[in-house]
């Protein structure tokens, strides 16, 4: 009889030749360079988007417009205020015998600008802000920071912000007290040493020259007047447009390869672009399928997927019954079957084994670099609390489909029992009774500024999706 118990202690490295390496490190080139770009929901979508236009996706919306029709092989997406994305290639099967489906979430922890962000202080100009998601705030001092993201004006005028990626670009950052003076702060709680409100980003300390006719005039917070002159001279807006704009603050830099021999990378926003990237990849590969495959790209996951572009939105039900619609298909039933008859790998980053922090984990049923694709049968907090906890059937047919392709896959929990826990999008698409399970890349540092990957786990992350698609 097989030994299967051998699967537990295998690398992905192991069974790689000259050829799979070369693989291995081309994926990773072709990911850095899209993490290093894309590093807000919003910049995932557009390259998506232009990404899956070039392979000959369509617009749904424009097909609707046109009155189009959709047949087996037509290649389509949907694209949810720029911010989530559904990907859809239509099988030669029926669409009521279900879907293949990928999820993943393209947010990222970060630190969001609030709506009224500038301000000075003693001569100093600072941006508030409120942090997104789950962070260690101590993490996200003294590091160098960028801006990213969209200024709408009244007029609908939509201005794009980069500013702290060029090696010419200003960067910005948060400060931190010396170490001189913190015999105070040294004594504080971890979740107190620097509290959410003091996660201000300095963004300025000239004054604006005094004109000889302002002599009279009030001549407080002229280095805050100086830094909205800089603005609406390069972008055109005043102070009230912060109103309207979504600003995100994130770690400058591009992803670097980790370690002398190159295995890992360290990046800002693997949670989950990771996943997100590779499940893109999969799909893209994709010319032609029986079921009918998808991909849904969603944003809002890390503050529980709520709102129109998270994945509790009606968003994807309904792009379906537009589907259905131009496919000539459509009633209410065959959109239920269709959704109940599906299933769904729901990826999302997962912890990997860390030697400096073993008791949090137990060695049993941790993630190890290495091993490939993890799979987490459940995940959730105090007793799976908040868990999907997949089917032990569908865990039999995943762990069918991967063997058979020869991909390296591991089963995980996150954490010792009542360590924490977390969640991810896969109890929202199990609602609509179809089968799903957690899965996706292994990371260290998932939520600090800067996240690790194995570049193993995310070519057989790729394999593992890409298998799912074609096989489930
Ligand atoms: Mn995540
Ligand atoms: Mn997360």
């Amino acid at each position: 009889m097989e030994n299967k118990l051998i699967k537990k202690y295998s690398y992905a490295w192991d069974k790689y030749d000259s050829n799979d390496m070369e693989r291995v490190f081309e994926l990773s080139e072709r990911y850095k360079g899209f993490i290093s770009k894309c590093k807000t929901e919003r910049e995932c979508v557009e390259e998506m988007v232009s990404i899956a236009k070039e392979k000959g996706y369509r617009d749904l919306n424009e097909i609707i417009k046109e009155k189009g029709k959709i047949s087996s092989g037509d290649k389509i997406f949907v694209n949810n205020r720029d911010k989530a994305l559904a990907l859809f290639l239509i099988g030669t099967k029926s669409l009521e015998a279900g879907m293949n489906i990928l999820g993943a979430h393209v947010d990222s922890p970060r630190l969001d600008l609030k709506q009224n962000p500038l301000y000075e202080d003693t001569e100093l100009a600072q941006l508030k802000t409120h942090y997104y998601g789950g962070i260690k705030k101590y993490q996200w001092v003294t590091t160098p920071l960028a801006i990213h993201g969209v200024i709408v004006k009244k007029d609908g005028e939509k201005i794009k912000v980069v500013i702290g990626e060029d090696e010419k670009d200003p960067v910005f950052g948060v400060s931190d007290l010396l170490i001189h003076l913190s015999s105070e702060q040294m004594e504080k709680k971890a979740s107190k040493v620097i509290e959410g409100e003091d996660l201000n980003v300095f963004a300025g300390s000239i004054p604006m020259k005094e004109q000889e006719e302002d002599k009279d005039k009030e001549k407080k917070d002229r280095v805050k007047k100086n830094v909205l002159e800089l603005l609406n001279r390069k972008y055109g807006i005043c102070e009230e447009d912060f109103v309207s704009a979504e600003l995100e603050i994130v770690p400058s830099g591009k992803a670097r390869d980790y370690g002398f021999d190159r295995s890992m990378i360290m990046a800002y926003g693997h949670d989950d672009r990771v996943c997100a990237y590779t499940s893109f990849e999969a799909m893209m590969q994709l010319e032609n399928c029986g079921k009918t495959c998808v991909t849904l790209l969603v944003d809002k996951e890390e503050i529980g997927s709520v709102g129109a572009t998270g994945m509790h939105s009606k968003f994807f039900e309904n792009a379906l019954a537009e589907i259905f619609e131009l496919a000539g298909k459509y009633s209410g039933l065959g959109l239920r079957r269709a959704l109940s008859n599906s299933k769904m790998l729901s990826s999302d980053v997962s912890a990997a084994f860390d030697p400096n922090y073993s008791s949090a984990m137990e060695k049993n049923n941790a993630a190890y670099f290495g091993k490939g694709i993890v799979f987490n049968k459940y995940t959730g907090s105090r007793g799976k609390s908040g868990s999907n906890d997949a089917n032990p059937e569908f865990i039999a047919e995943i762990r069918n489909i991967l063997d058979r392709d020869n991909v390296s896959w591991q089963t995980a929990e996150l954490g010792k029992v009542d360590a924490g826990g977390g969640g991810t999008i896969a109890y929202i698409l199990a609602q609509y009774n179809m089968d799903v399970i957690d899965c996706g890349v292994a990371l260290h540092n998932m939520h600090a500024p800067y996240e690790i990957a194995s570049k193993a786990d995310i070519y057989e992350t790729l394999r593992a999706y890409y298998s799912f698609l074609l096989n489930a």
